[in-house]
This record gives C-alpha cells, sequence and structure tokens, in this order.
C-alpha cells in the first residue's frame, strides 16, 4: 500500500494526535499544528507498507479532517513509470521538429 500525504493547515487544530501517533511522519510545525515532515518529502510525499496504513488510520482519528491521504494505485504508479519516458521523448521529438523548421518561416513583410 502506497499513499500520498498531505496536511490542510486551515482545517488543523493543534490536536497532536498525528505526530504522537506516527511522528515518522508528522511533526509540529511549531504553532502546534501539524506538517509532514521534510525528511519524509513535506507535503505530498508517497509513504509505503506499514508506514502507509499507520497513517491511514490516523487520518481516520483526525477529529478535524485535516490530514488529506490519498491511496496511490499500483497501476497508476506503473502507468506514470511508462509514460513520463514517453512524453519526454515526444517533447524533445517536437522541439527537435520545430528547430528543424525554423530556418524555413519566411521573414515578414
Ligand atoms: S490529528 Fe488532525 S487536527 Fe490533530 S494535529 Fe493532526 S492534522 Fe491537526
Amino acid at each position: 500500500m502506497k499513499v500520498k500525504v498531505q496536511v490542510d493547515k486551515d482545517l488543523c487544530t493543534a490536536c497532536a494526535l498525528c505526530y504522537d501517533e506516527v511522528p515518522e511522519v508528522y511533526e509540529d510545525s511549531g504553532d502546534g499544528t501539524a506538517q509532514v515532515k521534510a525528511e519524509v518529502g513535506g507535503d505530498g510525499a508517497i509513504i509505503e507498507g506499514e508506514l502507509a496504513q499507520r497513517v491511514s488510520e490516523v487520518t481516520e482519528e483526525c477529529p478535524s479532517g485535516a490530514l488529506v491521504t490519498e491511496v496511490i494505485e499500483e497501476w497508476y504508479i506503473f502507468l506514470e513509470g511508462a509514460l513520463k519516458p514517453l512524453c519526454l521523448f515526444y517533447f524533445n521529438l517536437s522541439s527537435g521538429i520545430e528547430t528543424l523548421t525554423m530556418p524555413l518561416k519566411l521573414p515578414s513583410l
């Protein structure tokens, strides 16, 4: 299981539950509200394995709904891995075509 984690600071009531329960991922940002630790990647970090399970559980327990935890599907990770090189190839190809056709453009009158 893999999850993408974020904290909505506007909703957080600084109850400390998440960083007490899962200190490997969450921490006090200084004013009591939670934030995702920079060591794990900050907001939007991907957490996996047993830690992902604990993150999902504490997300359910967050009293204000400030923990935003999105399950990342394996097929999505596979697709992203497969499409990224294709997109880069297309970008490089289209940049190359533009470079090739530039000298052929006629000057405006
Ligand atoms: S459990 Fe929810 S309300 Fe409590 S500190 Fe964490 S994000 Fe904030």
